[in-house]
């Protein structure tokens, strides 16, 4: 497994790569792994002859006030995790090598990124679609793997890929999860002990309304009350948002129709650590 720094010296890698002929899946990450991350690299090693893993915490993406500065980092540990995966390359570029001094082009996806996370997040899905752009130009990869967990990230990333005519494939990949249920998160290490036994909370509220939506309630309204109930059976659950919205345009509804898949998404604080998790409802 190569590790690589240098953007320069990636793209020489990856004009190789593809000489030979070879297919690239590409794993953007932002370090402090865990078995999230590696299903999406397990994934690619399988369908591509090379896999790509970046690991970067992309400053662009992190409001005022965010956990930018101590967002954990452990390169050693990262590496020994991917290296066992089969994973061919880690990109690992320093800020300064990616945006260097000068730096002044953003992406903006517009409908998508305005609703969920975008709402409490200003700012923040440019600063993901200007990191994925740029690392897509780089790897210049066949297939991008994202998580689901980061639901609203994918539609982002995909409406890009389709308004930009991005030559590449982008794959959702399901959230994974500990046992208790809590969706994995680089995120999880800041809880308390006490907010981590609270915190599998997140994922029987979301349960419990699909649960609901299967037995034949359609009322959004009545589906979000009875989630934001359950969210705050949580001790010390503050919420960010608890929503439930159409899967594709990410849009409000009032009612679930039949054969039309709804994104029921949630961001929650414990503390100061926010924590998301998602599911899809289908009729
Ligand atoms: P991050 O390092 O948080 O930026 O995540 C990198 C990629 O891993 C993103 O595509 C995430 O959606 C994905 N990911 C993070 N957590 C999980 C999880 N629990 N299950 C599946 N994918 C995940």
């Amino acid at each position: 497994m190569k590790i690589v720094r240098r953007p320069s010296v990636l793209r020489r890698e990856i004009i190789r790569l593809r000489k030979s002929g070879r297919s690239i899946g590409f794993v953007p990450t932002m370090g402090a792994l865990h078995e999230g991350h590696l299903s999406l690299v397990r994934r690619s090693v399988k369908r591509h002859d090379v896999t790509i893993v970046s690991i970067f915490v992309n400053p662009l993406q992190f409001g005022r006030g965010e956990d930018f500065k101590r967002y954990p980092k452990n390169l050693k540990r990262d590496l020994g995790l991917l290296a066992p995966t089969g994973a061919t390359l880690v990109f690992v570029p320093s800020a300064e090598d990616l945006y260097g001094s000068f730096f002044q082009t953003t992406v903006k996806v517009e409908g998508v990124s305005q609703g969920l996370c975008g709402k409490s997040r200003p700012g923040h899905f440019a600063g993901v679609a200007t990191v994925v752009l740029k690392l897509l130009n780089l790897v210049a990869p066949d297939t991008l793997y994202l998580g689901q967990k980061d639901y609203q990230q994918c539609r982002v990333v995909d409406r890009m890929v389709q308004d930009l005519n991005l030559p590449v494939r982008v794959e959702m990949v399901p959230t994974v999860r500990e046992t208790d249920g809590l969706a994995m998160s680089s995120r999880n290490v800041y809880l308390s002990a006490d907010e981590r036994v609270e915190a599998p909370k997140i994922y029987q509220a979301l349960l419990k309304v699909r649960r609901l939506a299967r037995e034949g309630e359609r009322r959004v309204t009545r589906l979000k009350e009875i989630l934001k109930d359950e969210l705050l059976k949580a001790t010390g659950c503050r919420i960010d948002y608890a929503e439930i919205v159409d899967a594709t345009t990410l849009k409000e509804m009032s009612r679930l129709e039949k054969g039309k898949k709804a994104l029921c998404a949630v961001a929650v604080f414990f503390g100061k650590t926010r924590l998301i998790d998602n599911i899809v409802l289908s009729s």
